[in-house]
């Protein structure tokens, strides 16, 4: 064995010492041996400590495969002055004073509902509908549907809109999933309803109750043409929400920015 090569082993030797230094003294007697066949694992193969699955229970497009990302309607036209307000999670008993607050600017907006929570509020639903809003799908009980086998995948899909059908006489053309979590197989399920998988591309955080001004703040900081706008009217206590939506309502008005629907939204991308 050359010089330079034994040099190269202990080199590696080194590298290997440090990297497992704190892990055992056996690398001690390895590191005497110029024996390649006995060598300790590479630092690559060296166990790592099993880091703790801290998924987020957080809406973020972040989560979502890049592939993916072109493939679902997370903005509208940037050459557009209009925006969408969009709200997961409903109905719930916040979901009436959303509603007022819509209905007095003449404003609306695209509710994403939860099928357990339409079954519960049929009519919180039946108003949003009737006031001139979107209905849309968000799962039957809000997984993460990349986790869900694929039967699983389309019974959450298919029974909220067929409640949906039920409730308001019209079968929903747009879905969201929960936590923005898509994959190709979920998208190939959606496709198969008939729905349009649905992002945003302002998150509020509203979820957070980081106060009203701070909501509030988060939209009208960034907003731009045809941005689409995550807000919750459900899944805890949405006051703050509430409170800031009138605010939002008047600052995108002010920026001569026109609410819109998502439907509304996606037409105008295209024509
Ligand atoms: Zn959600």
């Amino acid at each position: 064995m050359g010089y330079y090569k034994m040099k190269k082993i202990a080199f590696l030797l080194i590298i290997l010492i440090v990297a497992v230094a704190g892990w055992g003294s056996m690398i001690v007697v390895y590191a005497s041996s110029s024996h390649a066949a006995s060598l300790p694992p590479t630092p690559t193969s060296v166990p790592s400590v099993p880091t703790p699955h801290t998924r987020t229970i957080v809406d973020n497009p972040a989560t979502v495969a890049p592939t993916v990302k072109n493939d679902v309607v997370a903005q509208g036209s940037s050459t557009l002055p209009e925006v969408a307000l969009t709200f997961d999670d409903g109905p719930s008993m916040y979901t009436p004073q959303v509603l007022n607050i819509l209905q007095e600017n003449s404003v609306h907006a695209t509710f994403f509902c939860v099928g357990e929570w339409v079954q519960y509020y049929p009519n919180y639903v039946q108003q949003e509908y009737s006031a001139g809003n979107v209905v849309a799908n968000h799962t039957w009980n809000h997984p993460d549907l990349t986790t869900l086998s694929s039967v699983d995948v389309q019974t959450q899909i298919s029974r909220t809109s067929t409640l949906i059908q039920q409730t308001i006489g019209v079968q929903p053309t747009l879905f969201r999933p929960p936590y923005g979590a898509i994959n190709d197989s979920v998208k190939a399920q959606a496709a198969q309803m008939n729905l349009t998988p649905i992002l945003w591309s302002i998150d509020t955080e509203d979820w957070t109750r980081p106060g009203s001004d701070a909501i509030v703040n988060a939209v009208l900081s960034q907003v731009g043409n045809g941005d689409v706008i995550l807000m919750h009217d459900g899944g805890g206590d949405r006051s703050q929400t509430v409170a800031a939506l009138p605010r939002i309502i008047l600052g995108l008005q002010q920026r001569g920015l026109k609410l819109v629907t998502m439907p509304q939204l996606i037409q105008d991308m295209n024509s």
